[in-house]
């Protein structure tokens, strides 16, 4: 157990070895004392302050313990040797209390110094510094609530424990594998994979992971990166991706660099009831890019531990159907995160229906490992073309579809956009509010069903949709619209939301919201571009939305990567002239969302990728093998 003094590990601790059948051991008493055969404060007195932490960490490194609820000092994590020696023999359980209540519960303990707090530092400030200390050295995190009792900490630690060492792993949609199996595929796995074998998709064999309500009220106040963090925390174990890895990622991916503010994916209000998660403002202006800019870096990071594994034997070559976004944001997170290592990045996109910028962004992708081609097909064609080349094992190198893992990156944001009402004073925390999500894989409404299932308050869950809706393929044909990345027919995570419900008995989640609505038209009055997509989004809000329950849109791209729909459906078509003229002309109709950082530099680089291939399945596979060649 660790964490600030004051923050209960003692008696945390005590509680939990009696839940656990474990002996309970505090380093002060039971270790320390003995050792220096004096008390603490006496040692304190004859080394001072400064020389303390080092005493005290070659102490911890003399100290054995086996089955026993350990509590540390608040010290002790401020020396790194000594709690390195202790994550290799045990689990470190932080108990993560906000640093108010720790001033407060030191002041009425009467604490009123710690160690290492030199004269004129305040209380507040030391906590807060020692924070980073605590946060480079757990395993797993307690998030401890306000005002929470003793027994419900220790009830929280000895769920986390026992769910950390029997972390059940990842399985594949169309088969129910055996005890044996269901611990076999981590995280990395997956992540390396993309595609189960058998075609289904990887969804979790765990218990989707809960957030209590006093738990979220500590999220509020914290930027984006911190919330993902808690996040990724619950849905990744500390044995396939340490949390100390984990915070490194998510720090590099959500810098202001890329997406503009520590807020990453800001709310705001459009009108009424109704707010938009702006979630375009990443370096390829979808939505997208919230995940690809992680992705990469688990990727590298499971080659990593696989090389391990299994020698320096692999190539890899990532292989990605894109309806327009995805393709950008995979290219743009890999050129940026996966160093000078030989990755090959092929990306396969529809020739006809996706948009000017979109196209652009992808074919000007300069580099030796990357490679982009046209296919004369819709996404389903592209998609299907993928999926099967990888369940083929065309290659004998590794193949990767990049839509496996990425879900829980979805999650973080959804989970946050309700956060950020709270945040803004819109709703209480615990109210509930509806969320509409522009559809086309599912992957967005997907992570949106794990979010509530997490037990953020959302109500009804609304996919936003071109068309349809009977899910039977046999007479449906492709409606092309202006929002190409919801032009999809065969969505890859119905699959996964479909494993879900049948494995439940309850209806949990509203799905019936899919309407027809074969065109949209922006609304005037609001006096904000949205893009096509989430121009849908709000359509379809405006039908389904609940009187008196605040709803979110999901706005998943920027809409200049749409400039010349948005131009002629507001009747101001401007025919060919450089897409720069028209991002020009929509800012000066309309100056909300402000300009996108990074388009007008896409425009003006070369187009380098000029294949264009038939649908055809042996052509295909043709050219990723022989692309496969030059990496
Ligand atoms: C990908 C995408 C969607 C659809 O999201 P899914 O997760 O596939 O349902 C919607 N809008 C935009 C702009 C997209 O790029």
């Amino acid at each position: 157990m660790m964490g600030s003094p004051g923050s209960g590990k003692t008696t945390v601790g005590r509680l939990v070895g009696q839940k656990l059948g474990l002996r309970t051991l505090d380093i002060d008493d039971d270790h320390l004392e003995p050792y220096w055969k004096m008390t603490v404060a006496e040692k304190l007195a004859e080394v001072g302050s400064d020389r303390f932490i080092e005493e005290e960490g070659k102490a911890l490194l003399e100290f054995n313990a086996q089955n026993s609820v350990v509590s540390l000092t608040g010290s002790n994590p401020m020396h790194e040797e000594s709690m390195s020696y202790v994550s290799k023999s045990g689990m470190v359980v932080f108990l993560d209390v906000e640093n108010e209540d720790i001033v407060q519960r030191l002041e009425r303990m009467k604490v009123n110094r710690i160690v290492g707090q030199g004269p004129g530092v305040t209380m507040s400030d030391i906590l807060q510094y020692r924070q980073q200390f605590y946060e480079k050295s757990y395993d797993v995190r307690i998030i401890v609530e306000k005002n929470e009792t003793q027994e419900s900490i220790s009830n929280k630690v000895v769920e986390v424990v026992k769910r950390t060492k029997n972390h059940k792993g990842y399985v594949s949609t169309r088969r129910i594998p055996n005890e044996e199996e269901l611990k076999s595929m981590t995280f990395f796995d997956v992540v390396l994979k993309g595609l189960a074998q058998d075609g289904g998709l990887f969804i979790p064999a765990f218990k989707i992971p809960r957030f209590s309500l006093g738990e979220l009220d500590r999220l509020v106040s914290m930027d984006y990166s911190d919330r993902a963090l808690r996040v990724l925390e619950k849905w990744i174990s500390p044995y396939d991706c340490h949390p100390s890895k984990l915070k490194e990622f998510i720090f590099k991916a959500y810098s202001n660099e890329s997406f503009g503010s520590s807020l990453v994916f800001p709310v705001r209000h459009l009108e009424g009831n109704q707010y938009l998660c702006e979630l375009f403002h990443g370096p390829t202006a979808s939505f997208k890019d919230g995940a690809m800019q992680l992705m990469p870096q688990f990727f590298m990071e499971a080659i990593k531990s696989s090389e391990r594994d299994i020698g320096n034997a692999c190539k890899y070559l990532i292989l990605v159907a894109t309806s327009g976004d995805t393709g950008g944001a995979v290219l743009d997170g890999f050129s940026r995160h996966s160093g000078n290592s030989k990755i090959g990045v092929m990306v396969l996109y529809p020739e006809e229906g996706i948009s000017e910028v979109q196209k652009k962004q992808m074919t000007s992708m300069a580099g030796d490992n990357i490679h982009v081609v046209g296919i004369r097909g819709d996404f389903d064609v592209c998609q299907s073309l993928v999926k099967r080349a990888f369940t083929d094992n065309i290659l004998s190198m590794l193949l990767i579809q990049s839509t496996g893992a990425d879900l829980f990156l979805r999650l973080c944001s959804t989970v946050s956009a309700y956060l950020e009402l709270v945040r803004m004073g819109v709703v209480e925390m615990g109210s509930d509010v509806d969320l509409c999500v522009p559809t086309g894989n599912f992957g967005n409404i997907l992570a949106a069903f794990y979010a509530k299932e997490m037990g953020v308050p959302f109500n009804q869950l609304i996919c936003a949709s071109n068309k349809l809706v009977h899910y039977d393929l046999r007479k449906r044909s492709l409606i092309q619209s202006f929002s190409p990345a919801m032009d999809i027919l065969v969505s890859s995570n119905l699959e996964r939301y479909i494993y879900h419900k049948s494995d439940s008995e309850t209806v949990r989640h509203c799905f019936d919201s899919l309407i027809e609505n074969r065109f949209f038209k922006l609304p005037k009055e609001v006096g904000y571009l949205l893009d096509p997509h989430t121009a849908v989004g709000k359509v379809v809000a405006d039908k389904c939305q609940t009187k008196n329950r605040p709803v979110i849109i999901a706005s998943t791209a920027h809409y200049e990567k749409f400039a010349p729909e948005v131009l002629r459906i507001l009747g101001n078509d401007m025919g060919n002239a450089p897409v720069s003229d028209m991002f020009d002309k929509l800012s000066n109709i309309c100056s909300k969302p402000a300009k996108h950082n990074n388009l007008r530099d896409v425009l003006s680089r070369p187009k380098v990728h000029q294949k264009v291939l038939e649908g055809d399945y042996k052509k295909v596979t043709g050219d990723i093998e022989n692309f496969a060649k030059r990496i």
